[in-house]
């Protein structure tokens, strides 16, 4: 079986969820190529000549795929699973854009969100935000798979690999979609998808003033910012910091859920975090079934002490 990764990158870096794809990809085949798409990306080529037992490194470099849209990357996309099996992405916003676009055009029924391979053409996916979990069994010749990053753990690069880099050129020439702006928030916080530590805030923080309280605690333990959808519809947080089932999926070391009542669709994204604690004022809320370390207390005082002891131990 030969398997071809779609690298996902932010025209500089490769994102480290490409490491657990590596592992998962590992489970299925030895003989995987990677392909970067983009535009003045050969500095992610370079990263991705030194995954694990990449067999070749596609770089695909034009101007109309500098921002990842869905037309554009299909068309460059389409030709290559000629030569491939399988086509692979990490499960994130970045696949979700362009893949229902490229099975339609390959008439293939991808296999989404895949948290464990069972054999080469048997997958097992969440299902019901979780609550359930659908092996799903494959008879397509051809297969596109996007791969939940949270369920496997992520590989090393090999700093010694050699790996070609074969440059293609592509022609695109739609015009059916304009890039317009990209707004995002901008943040010096590690990043909500591969972070060590997250500290979410829910809608018990009544406020966004008060969703500062989060900021900070997180600032001061070195922890990226989540949310729950309460929280982001309420306006107190960007959607981009939504934890969830329509959100991102993360399994960092350690997540702090504060005023989060722990909803199965809040859980979905979350609870793959190795260790999690929860602050609540209600203790009969149901974060605290999955909470490994739970604290029924008022979190507008619990928060600022919590604060206030780990600042001092890193003083001490
Ligand atoms: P609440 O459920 O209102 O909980 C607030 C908590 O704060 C309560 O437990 C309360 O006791 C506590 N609290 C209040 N004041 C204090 C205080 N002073 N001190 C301590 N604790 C306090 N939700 C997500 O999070 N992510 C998703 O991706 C997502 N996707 C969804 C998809 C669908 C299709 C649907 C239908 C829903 C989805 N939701 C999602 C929404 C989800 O069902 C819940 O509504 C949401 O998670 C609730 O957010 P919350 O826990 O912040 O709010």
């Amino acid at each position: 079986m030969k398997a071809l990764l779609v690298v996902t990158h932010d025209g500089q870096n490769l994102h480290p969820q490409m490491l657990s794809v590596v592992s998962a990809v590992k489970q299925l085949t030895k003989d995987y190529d990677c392909v970067v798409l983009g535009y003045q990306c050969s500095a992610v080529a370079q990263q991705a000549a030194q995954l694990p037992g990449v067999g070749l490194v596609y770089h695909v470099e034009n101007s109309a795929l500098a921002n990842g849209m869905a037309e554009n990357m299909v068309d460059a996309l389409h030709p290559m699973m000629t030569d491939y099996d399988i086509m692979i992405f990490a499960s994130n916003t970045f696949s979700k854009n362009i893949l229902p676009r490229l099975a339609v055009s390959l008439d293939i029924s991808p296999v989404t969100d895949v948290a464990s391979i069972v054999d080469q053409d048997t997958f097992k996916r969440p299902i019901y935000a979780g609550n359930a979990i659908a092996t799903v069994k494959t008879k397509q010749a051809k297969n596109i798979l996007s791969i939940r990053t949270a369920s496997f753990m992520p590989c090393d690069f090999d700093l010694h690999a050699s790996t070609s880099i074969k440059s293609l050129s592509v022609q695109i020439h739609r015009d059916l979609s304009k890039f317009v702006g990209l707004e995002s928030s901008a943040s010096d916080r590690p990043d909500l998808s591969s972070a060590k530590r997250v500290v979410s805030g829910g809608r018990g923080l009544g406020s966004s003033e008060n969703f500062s309280l989060i900021e900070d605690l997180a600032k001061c333990l070195g922890a990226a910012v989540g949310a729950s959808r309460a929280a982001v519809d309420a306006g107190f947080v960007p959607n981009d910091y939504q934890v969830g089932q329509t959100g991102k999926i993360i399994s960092p070391d350690i997540y702090i859920a504060i005023g989060i009542s722990g909803a199965v669709q809040h859980l979905a994204g979350m609870k793959d975090a190795r260790i999690i604690i929860a602050i609540d004022k209600d203790e009969d809320a149901p974060i605290f079934q999955v909470a490994d370390y739970g604290l029924v207390a008022d979190l507008f005082d619990a928060v600022p002490e919590l604060q206030a002891y780990v600042t001092k131990r890193s003083r001490d």
